[in-house]
């Protein structure tokens, strides 16, 4: 014997890290499989004629060191100042146990969307908060949980007020005191939907009978805060809809939106403790009248009961609407900012009322202090009454004075040619106030300033917030952080478990990777900052568009859509913009397979497009005589068509160059959507096998984690002649297409982790993960064989990284659906696959390439059990009502009192899969979906109620 260490590859090395499978393993599961060789498996799982030419040359992978090396000094290029700039976007101060229990907690952030409730209770129990937050402070009745910016949630306000305004005018009237990056994305998403955007001053041009809705901003973009009561009354007298958009601090000292009258509140709550992170993420909101909720966009988590009538929180009504009404669907939100929603939702825990009023006031009085220094150095402050933000006359010294700021390390907002807009924030402090000061030419000292109130006295908020005891904990560190640990025990996320879901792509989301996200010179930094303090951002952005250039076969990206969705909407307008630049205006048509994403649908219907439906095929791959008869009888208006690929049903197919140039030739642009790239990178290129645009996913593929349904990033790629049909500026520029997103790379501060995944894996890592993938899906598939079909198989019987398993077969057997089958695997210490999409009734699973095969295996065994025990149910030997999967997901309640079940309690909790120390309990039986939607309660209920339920 004697060290042997040849075959030791370092955790740092790509290869171990990130890929599950160890060298041995993989050599175990090819025998299983009955191939040779990798290289073997993927030649018959891949055809060559879609294969990628050069591999990728991405250079040498590097270690974590290194890469953190290399990401300190490309972080060190930005320059982090002091932004005074606001226009939604404010200082704060994310309490550090937040920071440490939320934001850099994998429990939190490796969470999949909440549509399994029963694994699920902390987070939805965290979104609930949110949505309480949000409907006190804004005074109206219900709120959702989340959206993805204040600009595209004031857009979807004004889709919104479209659809129950009870009258067919088709004018939006735009407050010019919103935010200019809100104007922007409310033209864009206006333009195609033939909405004629009014912007003016709600004062003076309000024409109500010509409306169908308008949205007032207070405070202004320049600090005006005014009441719009008046306007509202006499909206509502022409039937239209009134939106306020509102700063959520400040509602806990003005009167609220709900208060004037108003239909629909939005805006964002970055500024409770989500640090601006050069636009993003953060997690607007949105909140209603209870009359209008059914026709609320995003998600809306609501109150029900479990099988033991205990309370349980659920998503409600609209939850995975765009599936069921795809291009009637009232939003294509799908992926939004869970994770940022629960961190706001926690900062309003952590404070309380009080202590959020006393923020605001703070704030105010430092403003007052700041105002009445510059006052005193003969400059005019406007407007007369405000809250944080100010705006001064400095004529011919704009320049000097922004510049004066920066060398004093503070950035001022710039406003047309003679103004300077000031927002004080959170994290002002006495030197900030100084530094300001001095750059408008005073020597003061800030204690020499008083504080006072230039609050409207009329505007003075008089109801109680937050009053629900959640919000008055006692204020001992100790209490909040075991509030958030409780809640994230009774979740499972990735760090408990394999998250199997198709098509979501749970993989791995390696710690070296996260760590550059909370770093001051990327978590700091206000969108609207002088270019020369943002090249560390800049050189990220751009190797990282580069690589994914390589990656796609694409010649441009833009990283401004915030979510997958989004980049689909961001695609297809690209799409319009250049039929429209060739006077191809009839275009409108969008040929969409049956099995597509329901997304899809509705990303086109924003997008000003007709859906046709296209048939698949027995084998599952799209019907080519009923795509090319579609296209050909919709050859003058062909806009497009949208496909995935690999397919929905996890199989590369072999027709789909067919299908592009079919599209190509009736004039129609492919968009392939990139939610499938896992399957791809490294091994094929949408834009090789004649995509013109696609999404990339970068919380699926690119290690972004899920958050519990968000945050993410949906860049497009596209080919050069789409190029100059990419999204512009958020604040206006004159781009064919307008922006779809607040900020102009969407959610920047999370590209350090696509960034840094790349590093680390280089061309090689990356193309090996996406084998591995392909791998572990075709073991799967093979170990569950004979007890369950593989739906669609590709020519040579292998899947591509995913595969769905047929259980509608137990249905016809033994009663026992894939509910019950997805709920069964719960008492498995599992998250169930993707349920009953693309087809009714079965399972699709993607394993990713990060699970070991031990993991693999005790999923497999869990599935192997459940076929079992149906069998059991459908031989006679199990109940056919009273049965371990009927009555899963089982609790600690089974635990404790009677036991009149036929079947034991060991077989009720410790299924195969099911760990016997390590146990994941779920924190409630099964819940009762309909009788949430009878009874909608969407915010946290009274103390009383709790105890009700407990009963
Ligand atoms: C996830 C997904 C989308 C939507 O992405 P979001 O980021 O959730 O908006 C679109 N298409 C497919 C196939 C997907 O899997």
């Amino acid at each position: 014997m004697g060290f042997n260490l040849t075959d030791y590859q370092p955790y740092d090395f790509a290869n171990r890290r990130h890929i599950g499978p160890s060298p041995t393993e993989m050599d175990e599961m090819l025998a299983t499989i009955g191939v040779d060789s990798l290289d073997a498996l993927i030649d018959a799982t891949v055809p060559a004629a879609i294969r990628q030419k050069a591999p990728l040359d991405f250079g040498a992978a590097l270690s974590e060191r290194d890469m953190l090396h290399k990401m300190r000094a490309t972080a060190d290029k930005n320059r982090v100042l002091v932004s005074l700039i606001g226009q939604g976007y404010y200082g704060t101060v994310t309490p550090p146990v937040i920071q440490r229990n939320i934001l850099e907690n994998p429990a939190w952030y490796t969470a999949y969307t909440p549509y399994q409730p029963e694994i699920s209770q902390g987070r939805l129990e965290a979104l609930l908060n949110f949505q309480t937050m949000v409907a006190d402070l804004t005074g109206l009745e219900i709120a959702n949980a989340s959206l993805l910016d204040e600009a595209t949630a004031a857009a979807e306000a004004m889709t919104m007020a479209q659809r129950v305004a009870k009258t067919k005018a088709t004018g939006f009237f735009v407050d010019e005191n919103c935010h200019p990056q809100t104007i922007e994305v409310i033209r864009t998403r206006a333009e195609p939907l033939g909405i004629d955007v009014q912007v003016g001053d709600p004062f003076a041009n309000l024409a109500p009978d010509t409306l169908f809705g308008a949205i007032f901003q207070y405070p202004g973009t320049h600090g005006a805060v005014h009441d719009f009561s008046a306007q509202i009354e006499a909206l509502h007298g022409a039937k239209a809809i009134a939106v306020v958009a509102a700063d959520i601090l400040a509602l806990t000292l003005l009167k609220s939106p709900g208060a004037m009258g108003a239909d629909i509140a939005v805006g964002t709550t970055q500024r409770f403790g989500v640090p601006v992170g050069f636009g993003g993420p953060h997690a607007a909101y949105m909140s209603t009248r209870d009359a209008y909720k059914r026709a609320m966009p995003g998600r809306i988590v609501g109150v029900s009961i479990d099988a033991r009538g205990n309370r349980a929180y659920r998503l409600s009504l609209q939850t995975r609407e765009q599936h069921i009404r795809r291009e009637k669907a009232t939003s294509n939100v799908c992926t939004a900012q869970a994770l940022l929603a629960v961190m706001a939702s926690m900062y309003a825990v952590f404070h309380g009322p009080d202590g959020l009023k006393a923020i605001a006031q703070r704030i105010h009085g430092d403003t007052v202090r700041l105002a009445t220094g510059l006052e005193a150095l003969g400059f005019t402050i406007a407007p007369e009454a405000f809250f944080d933000t100010i705006t001064v006359e400095v004529g011919a010294l704009q320049g000097v004075i922004l510049r004066a700021a920066v060398a004093e390390g503070v950035n001022l907002r710039k406003i047309g040619s003679d103004r300077i807009g000031i927002s004080l924030d959170e994290r002002t402090m006495d030197v900030t106030i100084e530094a300001v000061l001095r750059a408008f030419g005073s020597s003061v000292a800030a204690g020499d300033l008083a504080p006072g109130l230039r609050l409207p006295e009329a505007m003075l908020r008089e109801d109680d917030y937050l009053t629900h005891p959640i919000f008055h904990m006692n204020r001992a560190e100790a209490e909040m952080t075991r509030y958030m640990r409780r809640l994230a025990d009774r979740d499972l996320a990735l760090d408990r478990a394999m998250i199997p879901l198709g098509s979501c792509t749970m993989k791995l989301n390696a710690t070296a990777e996260m760590i550059p996200v909370t770093w001051d010179a990327f978590s700091l930094i206000h969108p609207f900052v002088p270019e020369d303090q943002v090249a560390g951002y800049r050189e990220v952005i751009s190797d990282l568009s580069d690589k994914l250039c390589q990656i796609t076969g694409y010649d441009a990206v833009s990283m401004q859509p915030n979510s997958g969705a989004q980049g689909e909407y961001a695609g297809l307008l690209a799409i319009r913009g250049y039929h429209m630049s060739r006077g191809d205006a009839a275009r409108d048509v969008c040929l969409i397979p049956v099995s597509a994403h329901g997304t899809n649908p509705a990303s086109a219907q924003m997008a000003g497009m007709k859906v046709v439906v296209v048939k698949s095929a027995e084998n599952g791959d799209i019907d080519l005589a009923d795509f090319r008869e579609k296209a050909e009888a919709h050859a003058d208006r062909l806009a497009a068509c949208m496909i995935t690929y690999p397919s929905t049903h996890g199989v590369f197919e072999e027709t789909v160059t067919e299908v592009c140039s079919i599209t190509h030739e009736f004039g129609g642009q492919v968009y392939i959507d990139g939610a499938n790239m896992n399957a791809m990178v490294g091994l094929s290129r949408p834009g090789d096998i004649g995509g013109d645009v696609s999404h990339l996913n970068l919380h699926k593929t690119f290690c972004i984690p899920h958050g519990g349904g968000g945050p993410g990033m949906g860049p497009i790629g596209v080919k050069a002649h789409l190029a100059p049909f990419l999204p512009g500026e958020p604040r206006g520029s004159d781009a064919a297409v307008g922006p779809v997103s607040a900020a102009a790379f969407g959610s920047p501060s999370l590209l350090p982790i696509s960034w840094a995944y790349c590093l680390m894996m280089g061309g090689d890592g990356l193309t090996q993960a996406t084998r591995v993938a392909i791998l572990n899906a075709n073991y799967i598939a093979k170990r569950l064989e004979g007890a369950y079909d593989v739906l669609y198989k590709g020519p040579k019987g292998h899947v591509a990284h995913e595969c769905i398993i047929d259980t509608r077969p137990l249905k016809d057997l033994a009663g026992v659906t894939v509910d019950d089958v997805a709920k069964r695997l719960i008492d498995c210490g599992f998250h169930a696959p993707t349920m009953s999409w693309p087809v009714a009734g079965t399972l699709m699973v993607e394993p990713t390439e990060s699970e070991p095969k031990a993991e693999l295996d005790r999923f497999c065994d869990a599935m192997l059990a459940i076929r079992a025990e149906a069998d059991d149910i459908a031989e006679g030997r199990s109940d056919p009502d009273n049965n371990p999967l009927k009555n899963a997901p089982h609790t600690v309640e089974d635990l404790v009192g009677d036991w009149d079940r036929p079947y034991s309690r060991e077989q009720a909790c410790y299924p195969p899969g099911a760990f016997r120390v390590d146990k994941y309990w779920a924190p409630v039986n099964r819940v009762d979906n309909a009788y949430g939607d009878r009874n909608l309660v969407c915010s946290c209920p009274p103390l009383d109620a709790y105890q009700e339920a407990a009963e």
